[in-house]
């Protein structure tokens, strides 16, 4: 699935800095490319090729996040990070070190990724998550609430650092219009979602 990657590097999708729509306070977010699993309403069809859409080195990466002194935090999201959790374990590594907390999105549940079906170096990844939301995105049990973290009802919030326990205070149904410098436009937090203009 994931063989174009060459190693050192990730297939991502798009990226922001300083979401706070995404996971506590303020955070750098990273949308990887390529999903199997094809939910009906998924809210970024455009994420399931495991085509090379942007090839980033994770050294690369890791600078421009910690560039930015406002992000707190980096939130992995998707696509389905874990396809790239081998990769992306060792960005959390070098970001942990400066200080930033990490959380993921998954559609696997915690319990699939503890198993042995579970994608390859899922634990390794598990292992620097600070918060992982988990399960795919079920339409028929969406959340359009002010003040629900996630975007439907079957989704778990895991704390794996109790620091970070008073602050799942963002909301899945608001959204963030992020402007580049050359006009591009990032729209991001309406169920996660990231759309490009
Ligand atoms: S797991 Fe997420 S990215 Fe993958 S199809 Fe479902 S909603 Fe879309």
């Amino acid at each position: 699935m994931n063989e174009n990657i060459p190693p050192g590097y990730l297939n991502i999708m798009g990226y922001v800095d300083e979401s706070e729509v995404n996971g506590p306070g303020c955070r750098a977010v990273v949308w990887v490319q390529g999903c199997l699993r094809e939910c009906p309403s998924c809210f970024n069809p455009d994420s399931w090729s495991f085509e090379t859409n942007q090839l980033i080195s994770i050294e690369e990466l890791a600078t421009k996040i910690l560039r930015n002194k406002r992000n707190q935090g980096v939130t992995f999201s998707g696509g389905e990070p874990f396809w790239q959790a081998y990769g992306l374990s060792l960005l959390a590594k070098k970001l942990k070190a400066e200080g930033l907390n990490v959380m993921s999105f998954s559609g696997f549940t915690l319990e699939e990724l503890q198993s042995a079906k579970a994608p390859p170096d899922a634990k390794l990844l598990l292992a620097e998550l600070d918060i992982l939301i988990d399960g795919p995105f079920v339409e028929s049990q969406k959340i359009n609430s002010p003040d629900s973290p996630v975007s439907s009802r079957n989704q778990r919030v895991h704390i794996f650092n109790p620091a970070l326990k008073d602050q799942i205070n963002w909301a899945s149904d608001q959204i963030e219009i992020h402007i580049l410098k050359d006009g591009t436009r990032i729209v991001t937090g309406f169920w996660g979602q990231l759309g490009l203009s």
